[in-house]
Formats: structure tokens, C-alpha cells, sequence
């Protein structure tokens, strides 16, 4: 069933299979459902990914010992990448899901923590979002202001959230909230990291946004509305979970790439397909080189999208200390490469894909996402270039 040999690496039998059975979820339950999902916009339909749930793609990176597969870091890519081809409003409730909250608690959580929730998600029983961003800060996420106050033995939630995705349909998020108090800010050392079940009163989420593209995704605001958490919902120390934050998007951003890698390799597929079979002046357009150039550099994009990705997986596995420069580059150049592709398939299409009749004008609408979220492509080359000089000496 797989279509491909994942670029030469050496996954073992089981790692393969998984990724066909990610190919075979995608094709056999995503695909059929993709115009109708998408045109429902206001509607979130959370059963797909409950379905990737059962089949154990939400606790993909956990160890068995947390009731996941314990999978390493490129085989997860991988089947997220097939899943993005099926459907990328689906893969990206399992990227935010599968590398942020569930990090967060396997790196940072007590044991209670993880008995109580990680393993539920791990077995797809619970569904985990992660909440960052806020109306006054996005790519300067330290800015917030939502507060958690201490209340005696407990914390009280107070503020706004934006862009929550999954965060009225998931059971439970990760919330980055300010934990110093208004005459002693101290940016991001005074932020906490809270796990907040949406079933606890004053949790309350806004209506869907409405947006270009994923559509099928739910993106909503939160607001928390004197929300009481007991202890045991801080996870780590109260004043680091903006590092915890930053460290799980550098795994998350991977998840980016191979969202983008999936909807780029989707939109080469219809390209392809659609040159074989459409013909002007009595010639197929396959045969017009312009078109053949335009294939070729889809491939070309593509394939080194997934090769940047590979080599940043195997460097987040080790932990090298280029991990980041590395991770921040294949999100880069994936999102850019799924821009370019999807663009570039729309044109091989004509008209015709300028219309929603078509599969392409939807992965063109999209892919855009994917040069905006976990980190704009802007801050990328800010990190990457802060990277590189950084780096110098490591080798000497
Ligand atoms: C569909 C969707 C889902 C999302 N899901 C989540 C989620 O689940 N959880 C969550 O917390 N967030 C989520 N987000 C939020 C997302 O991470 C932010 O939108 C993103 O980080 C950018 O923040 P912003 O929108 O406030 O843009 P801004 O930070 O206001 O940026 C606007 C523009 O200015 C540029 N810019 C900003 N600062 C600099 C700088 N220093 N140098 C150069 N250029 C700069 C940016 O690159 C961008 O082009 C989601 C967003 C979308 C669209």
C-alpha cells in the first residue's frame, strides 16, 4: 500500500506499515469527505481525527509505558505527511496535538499528570489543544496578558486567547498564561503552563473563525472567565512554561513541514494527473515543456522539502545543537515549497483551478497557513540567522 520508499531511509517493517496505514486511513476515510468538510466551514466534524485516535496516531511519539506507540520523530512526519495528503485541516489537530500539549506533559509532568491525562490522549480518548497566541500577542508571544493568579490553593484564569485550534471540540488545553503579577512583570520567566480540561466552568469558547483556507479546522478565540484550577493543573515550575512553550513548537514546527510536504505533494499529484489527461492544440499538456518545467520544479521543491525535513528530524532525535536552526529551516522551506506547488497546480489546471469544482484552488488556499502559524516565516529567518551565529565554535 505505501507509494513510496521515504526517501531511501531505514524505517523498519513496522515503522512502514504504519505509514501505509496512515496512506491507507487517508485515501479510504479523508479523502471521500474533503469538499464537504470544507464547504461546512462553521461545522467542525471531530470524527476523523477520533478515528486517528483509535487507530493510535495521537499518541504516535509517547512511549508504550504512556499507553502510545512510542514511535520516534521522522516515522510520526511521515504518517502525518500522508494524512496531510488526505486532508490538511485533519493533520493539523494532530500535529498541535501530537507535539505540544503531549510533550509538554511527557517532558514536564508528575506522574499523576500523565496517569491522568497523557495517557488518555496517548490512547485518543482525550484531545489536546494548545493556546499561545493572544489579540495583542502573536510573534511576540511573551507579551500576554492573560493572568493566572494565585488564590490561596488554587489558580484563577483571567483573559483572551486567539486562534485556538480545536479549542471548543478538544477535551483539554495547554494554556500559557502570566503567573508574575502586575507590578513585578518579568516577560517570559513569568508565564505558567496549565492544563485546562473545556469542560471547567468559565472556559468559554467563541464562534468559529472564518478563514482562507483548513476550513475544516476549528480556530476559535477562549475566553477564561475567573476559570479555579487546582494545583495539579501547573505543570512544571510556574514561571518556565514559555521555555516548556518554545520547546515543543521546535518538534511542532517538523509537524508544519510535514503538513506543507503532504499539501504539496497532494497538489503535484492532481498536477501531474490533470497534464496526462488534458489536451489543447491537439497535444497533451504533458507533452508542452513549459508544463514539464513546471512539474519538474514542483518535484524538485518537493523532494528537497522532505530531505531538509529528514535531516532536521534526525538532528531534533539526537539532539543536536542545530536541532533548532534546523527545524526552523524545514518549516521554512516546506511552507514556501507547498506555496509555490499548490500556485503552480492551480496554473497547470487553467480555469479550472480557479474552481472549487477542482481539488487544487483548496491546497492553494490551504498552504498558506503554513507560512503564518507556529512561527511566521519572518521569525524563522530571524532564528535561523540568530542561529548561525550562535553556532560558530561548535565545530572547533
Ligand atoms: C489557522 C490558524 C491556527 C492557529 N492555531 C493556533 C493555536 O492552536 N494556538 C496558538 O497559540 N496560536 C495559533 N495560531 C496563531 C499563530 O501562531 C499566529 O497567528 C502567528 O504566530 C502570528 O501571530 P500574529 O497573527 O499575531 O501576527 P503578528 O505577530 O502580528 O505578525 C504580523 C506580520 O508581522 C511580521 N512580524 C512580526 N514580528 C516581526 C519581526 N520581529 N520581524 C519581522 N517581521 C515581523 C510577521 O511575520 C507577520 O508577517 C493559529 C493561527 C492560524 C491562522
Amino acid at each position: 500500500m505505501t507509494r513510496r520508499s521515504y526517501g531511501g531511509t531505514l524505517l523498519t517493517d513496522e515503522q512502514r506499515q504504519i505509514c501505509a496505514l496512515a496512506r491507507q486511513f487517508a485515501l479510504e476515510e479523508l479523502r471521500p469527505g474533503l469538499e464537504e468538510r470544507d464547504a461546512a466551514e462553521e461545522r467542525f466534524d471531530r470524527s476523523p481525527v477520533d478515528q486517528l485516535g483509535e487507530l493510535g496516531f495521537l499518541g504516535m511519539m509517547v512511549p508504550e509505558e504512556y499507553d502510545g506507540l512510542g514511535l520516534d520523530m521522522l516515522t510520526y512526519l511521515y504518517a502525518l505527511e500522508e494524512i496531510s495528503w488526505g486532508d490538511p485541516s485533519v493533520a493539523v489537530s494532530m500535529s498541535v496535538h501530537n507535539s505540544l500539549p503531549t510533550q509538554v506533559l511527557l517532558r514536564y509532568g508528575t506522574e499523576e499528570q500523565k496517569d491522568r491525562w497523557l495517557k488518555p490522549m496517548a490512547r485518543g480518548e482525550l484531545l489536546g489543544a494548545f493556546s499561545l497566541t493572544e489579540a495583542g500577542s502573536g510573534s511576540d508571544a511573551a507579551a500576554m496578558q492573560t493572568q493566572a493568579t494565585r488564590d490561596g490553593d488554587a489558580w484563577r484564569l483571567q483573559g483572551e486567547k486567539l486562534w485556538v485550534t480545536n479549542g471548543a471540540s478538544a477535551d483539554l488545553v495547554l494554556v500559557m498564561a502570566r503567573t508574575d503579577t502586575p507590578d513585578d512583570r518579568r516577560g517570559s520567566r513569568g508565564i505558567g503552563a496549565f492544563i485546562v480540561p473545556t469542560d471547567s466552568p468559565g472556559y468559554v469558547p467563541g464562534r468559529k473563525e472564518r478563514k482562507l483556507g483548513l476550513r475544516a479546522s476549528e480556530t476559535v478565540a477562549v475566553a477564561f472567565d475567573g476559570l479555579v484550577l487546582g494545583d495539579e493543573h501547573l505543570i512544571g515550575e510556574p514561571d518556565r512554561g514559555f521555555g516548556y512553550a518554545l520547546e515543543a513548537l521546535e518538534g511542532g514546527r517538523l509537524g508544519i513541514a510535514a503538513q506543507a510536504i503532504g499539501i504539496g505533494e497532494a497538489a503535484l499529484d492532481h498536477a501531474r494527473d490533470y497534464a496526462e489527461m488534458r489536451s489543447q492544440f491537439g497535444k497533451r499538456l504533458r507533452d508542452f515543456q513549459a508544463i514539464q518545467f513546471k512539474l519538474a520544479e514542483m518535484a524538485t521543491r518537493l523532494e528537497a522539502a522532505r530531505g531538509l525535513m529528514y535531516r532536521a528530524a534526525l538532528a531534533y532525535t539526537a539532539n543536536e545543537p542545530r536541532r533548532r536552526k534546523l527545524s526552523s529551516m524545514a518549516k521554512l522551506y516546506a511552507s514556501e515549497a507547498a506555496m509555490y506547488i499548490s500556485r503552480e497546480a492551480v496554473q497547470v489546471f487553467g480555469g479550472y483551478g480557479y474552481s472549487r469544482e477542482y481539488p487544487v484552488e483548496k491546497l492553494f488556499r490551504d498552504a498558506k497557513v503554513t507560512e503564518i502559524y507556529e512561527g511566521t516565516n519572518e521569525i524563522h529567518r530571524l532564528i535561523i540567522a540568530r542561529e548561525l551565529y550562535l553556532e560558530r565554535g561548535l565545530d572547533q
